[in-house]
């Protein structure tokens, strides 16, 4: 649709500075200012995005800038309606889990970062660990996101490694822990392939921030400093076998619109030279902590352009998992939550062993402040009050749905006819093993009434007769 610029953007370049370039970003910025009060241009792009096949990195931005209040309230409500027919009105739970906060790299939007010698530093042992997993399952979890800082001495892959396994070991009551995430730092291939092995759900690397000048300013020492070597990791993870990789950025290091333009860029070269894009985009906004105070950081985005970019994201990139964890309070989680976003974080703790011992001031070790503090129980009493169907499956990952071909199932939209039912039957599972008894109540009508959209009628009967069977003690159906 548009010119395209003369620079070194190559969507199917392995270098970070082709496939994210700089000058593409620039001469993007240049077309927004230039095209912004375009109302006819804007105009022809929503309709395309109507399609619900996404836009390039240029469209979405001009919509971003887009400042006219009709056609933004158009921009929402497709993003709503894109939302409802990929994901419907499930919201996929899962918590983040901290093994250690021990870290080399000196990120100074960090308080883990090296040269904080007053945060209590932290390593779980395999036995805390256990701890924490049951203290986790108690609350009903399923899905975790695992999280350490960067120290090859403290937390060498060897340790990530044992602890997974520790983790999916564990089976306490009916719990079961059966999709561990993994966030730790840009690593090798060859680390990569054991944690593919070690069968971790999605590789998760946030990029903070995609300016290399800002990036390498931010990262003045330890190894994250290299910025290729950060921007090219998830292409290791897929030469290691890794086919679902989670994105984000870290909102408010630098200028907004450079960062979605760029992240934008990443999930294009992903699905260019690997045929599948990134499995979801997490959007952090920076969060006070320890020795960090957000006041100090100029580019913080306010909550009508972070809503926006949520919804921007969602019709660019309408088949990705959108994350927003518990920095944002209850009501901008509502706000979000509705314009695309499809999994939360609930019940966190971002400090490391938080969820068995609950921490005192002194030993303070979380990574950031939580402004949703409810209870897992809480946040899902209220989802179902809101009307989302709160899941706790993981079952696309357990029948091998993952990389490509759980992107082609969900471009088909085909993603109902699996999740929407497994979602009612692990909700089930938590209401029996988990619920309070109001969200247990709250939760019986919402099964009756979600049974009644399953269209397929094979199928309704199949869910019907699992959720007896659930009821009679038995666990882990999913299609
Ligand atoms: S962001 Fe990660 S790498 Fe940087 S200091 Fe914090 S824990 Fe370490």
């Amino acid at each position: 649709m548009y010119k395209k610029a003369i620079n070194m953007y190559n969507p199917k370049s392995t270098k970070a500075e082709e496939f994210i370039s700089n000058e593409e970003i620039l001469d993007t910025l240049k077309f927004i200012n230039t095209n912004k009060n375009n109302l006819s241009l804007i105009q022809e792009i929503i309709e395309k995005a109507k399609l619900k096949n996404g836009l390039n990195h240029r469209e979405a931005a001009l919509l971003l800038a887009c400042n006219d209040n009709n056609l933004n309230n158009e921009i929402f409500e497709l993003a709503k309606k894109i939302k409802e027919e990929y994901y419907g009105n499930r919201i996929v739970l899962f918590a983040p889990l901290y093994l250690s906060n021990y870290c080399v790299n000196g990120c100074v939007y960090c308080p883990y970062h090296a040269k904080n010698k007053h945060i209590p530093r932290k390593k779980m042992t395999q036995e805390e660990i256990k701890k924490e997993v049951i203290a986790l399952q108690d609350m009903g979890h399923k899905r975790l996101a695992i999280e350490a800082g960067e120290d090859p001495v403290n937390n060498p892959i060897e340790y990530i490694l044992e602890s997974i396994n520790t983790i999916y070991s564990i089976k306490h009551k009916n719990g079961a822990i059966r999709r561990v995430n993994v966030n730790i730092a840009a690593t090798t291939v060859e680390n990569y392939k054991k944690l593919h092995e070690a069968k971790i759900g999605t590789y998760i690397l946030f990029q903070e921030t995609y300016n290399k000048d800002a990036y390498e300013k931010l990262h003045p020492t330890g190894p994250k400093h290299n910025y290729a070597y950060h921007t090219e990791a998830m292409d290791r993870a897929m030469q290691g076998g890794i086919d679902d990789v989670g994105l984000g950025v870290l909102f408010g290091l630098e200028n907004y619109m450079y960062e979605f333009i760029a992240l934008l860029m990443h999930a294009e070269h992903l699905e260019a030279l690997y045929g599948v894009g990134p499995h979801t985009i997490s959007v952090p906004r920076i969060r006070k902590a320890d020795d960090i105070d957000p006041a100090s950081f100029s580019n913080a985005i306010d909550d009508n352009t972070f809503k926006k970019l949520v919804a921007v994201i969602r019709i660019s990139v309408p088949y990705t998992g959108m994350i927003v964890s518990t920095r944002e309070n209850a009501q901008c989680r509502k706000d979000v939550l509705a314009l695309g976003i499809s999994q939360i974080s609930g019940g966190s703790k971002t400090s490391v062993g938080g969820y068995y011992k609950p921490e005192n001031k002194d030993e303070d070790s979380s990574q950031f402040e939580v402004n949703d503090n409810r209870t897992l129980d809480e946040v899902i009493n209220w989802l179902m009050e809101l009307n989302y169907l709160p899941s706790f499956c993981t079952a696309c990952y357990g029948s091998g749905r993952t990389g490509e071909r759980f992107m082609s199932v969900c471009k088909d939209k085909q993603i109902h006819n699996f999740c929407h039912p497994n979602a009612i039957m692990t909700l089930k599972e938590y209401l029996i093993d988990y619920a309070s008894e109001i969200t247990k109540s709250t939760g019986e009508k919402l099964i009756l009434k979600e049974l009644d959209n399953i269209k397929d009628k094979t199928r309704k009967t199949e869910v019907e007769q699992n959720l007896k069977l659930i009821e009679n003690g038995e666990r882990g159906f999913k299609f």
